[in-house]
């Protein structure tokens, strides 16, 4: 089955500057190299925490 999303479908947007971005762009899903380098940065930065990290005292919790 060959499924092609809408015409009308929003397009995707580089998720540092916003700009609009070519799904088939090579740097997809950023707007270019430079976009992508600085969401590397952050990650490698720390910038981006999705949770703290296990402890102890959660393990331990309950009788
Ligand atoms: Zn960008």
């Amino acid at each position: 089955m060959n499924r092609h999303p809408p015409d009308n479908a929003p397009p995707a947007r580089c998720r540092i500057c916003g700009k609009p971005v070519d799904p088939d762009a090579k740097t997809f899903p950023f707007c270019s190299d430079r976009c992508r380098t600085m969401d590397l940065a952050k990650w490698a930065d720390g910038s981006y925490t999705i949770s703290r990290p296990i402890e102890e005292a959660d393990l331990d919790e309950g009788e």
